[in-house]
């Protein structure tokens, strides 16, 4: 079986071009299964799962295809045979040619005629030029393809040629979406999941690792950091820190854990769900309160979308049914009033008086990775 790949070359410097293609190939290898050839400008996948190729950023559309021979008579008899199985109740056609190869000795009016003449002779179909029920595609270039269904695919960049961002996964229905359109940006993924479990090892049996699993579907490898939640628990009962500073103040370890862990390895920025107003702790004062500080850029490709929006793209990203499923987040635990306006000056106070630096520390002491 033969699919041709089509991607969005256009877009692309010419210096881009080369590791562009190479990551895409490796990308569509790893999920298809196929072995994948190189010509001008596309690519083509033999055997392989087809479907898979539909989860593979950077392509722009396919097709399954038939190869012949360089020759119109190879054409048409290609065309009456294959049309055969997709003809069903299609009772206009149309003949698309795309004739990159101008050596080719007949023009494309010349193709499409030739070919046209003999569909409405054996089949007996009427001709539309305009959006025809059946369209017969023809492109030749180094080697002849015929298809008669151009598959559109998921656009953006191969996963890989961004560089790698860490994601602040929480299991909700935001941050899996949010995962998945840094991908699609052609950034690498990595998560860190912050649990209320007493093990990090509990959490490879909960929906967290589904919803890696699916997301590793468009990113290939995930690796994932856990973190335990008590470090800060222990810390707020014990120094007696004001209910209503608890959840900004978790998510600005969050985001510093996340920093250090970044820094280190080397990731290029952290990305979050967050969408500006959703709940209470994403106004944008608190917002600013939870992020003064980090140097890193913060990627939030949700905050601009409503929670409606959101849900759709989680439903066609896959992940929708896994994140409304029941799941004890340590933000759930935490006091549900927060302020909608934190300052950072308080937010300076606080951490002091929680000894937030050494809350830090020993937090990253208790993190395990985990590659899926
Ligand atoms: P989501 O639906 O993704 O849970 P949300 O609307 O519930 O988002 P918050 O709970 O305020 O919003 O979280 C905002 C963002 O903070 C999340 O999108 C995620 O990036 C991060 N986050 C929240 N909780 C956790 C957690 N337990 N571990 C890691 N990141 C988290
Ligand atoms: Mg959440």
């Amino acid at each position: 079986m033969t699919t041709l790949i089509h991607y969005g070359e256009l877009a692309l410097k010419r210096k881009n071009r080369r590791s562009f293609e190479n990551i895409l190939i490796e990308n569509l290898k790893k999920s298809s299964g196929g072995r994948i050839r190189r010509l001008n400008g596309r690519l083509i996948l033999e055997d392989g799962d087809l479907n898979s190729i539909k989860r593979v950023f950077g392509v722009s559309w396919f097709a399954h295809s038939y190869r012949m021979k360089k020759s119109l008579e190879a054409i048409i008899d290609t065309v009456i045979e294959k049309l055969g199985d997709v003809i069903k109740d299609s009772p206009t056609f149309g003949v698309i040619i795309k004739r990159a190869d101008k050596s080719f000795p007949h023009t494309s009016l010349e193709l499409a005629k030739r070919i046209g003449k003999e569909v409405i002779n054996r089949y007996n179909l009427e001709v539309r030029l305009n959006n025809p029920d059946l369209a017969i595609h023809v492109e030749i270039a180094e080697e002849v393809f015929v298809y008669f269904k151009k598959v559109e695919g998921l656009g953006g960049l191969p996963v890989g040629v961004s560089g790698t961002v860490l994601c602040l996964l929480s299991g909700g229905i935001d941050s899996p979406v949010a995962a998945y359109l840094m991908m699609k940006r052609g950034c690498r993924v990595n998560y860190i999941h912050f649990h209320s479990y007493s093990a990090n090892k509990a959490v490879l049996g909960s929906k967290i690792a589904d919803i890696v699993r699916l997301l590793s579907n468009y990113g290939f490898e995930s690796r994932v950091y856990l973190a335990p939640y008590n470090p800060f628990q222990f810390s707020l009962l014990e120094k007696g820190i004001p209910s209503r500073y608890e959840l900004v103040l978790f998510r600005r370890l969050m985001l510093q854990v996340a920093e250090k862990i970044a820094k280190d390895r080397g990731y290029k920025g952290i990305a979050t769900g967050d969408s500006i107003g959703q709940v209470a702790s994403q106004t944008l004062d608190n917002l600013k309160a939870v992020m003064g500080g980090i140097s890193l850029p913060i990627l939030q490709p949700l905050i601009c979308f409503d929670k409606r929006e959101i849900i759709d793209l989680a439903k066609d990203v896959g992940s929708y049914e896994m994140s409304i499923k029941p799941y004890k987040d340590c933000c759930s635990i935490l006091a549900p009033h927060p302020k909608t306006k934190t300052r950072i000056e308080q937010i300076d106070n606080l951490e002091e008086k929680m000894n937030m630096e050494k809350v830090i520390k020993d937090t990253l002491g208790l993190v395990e990775v985990y590659e899926f």
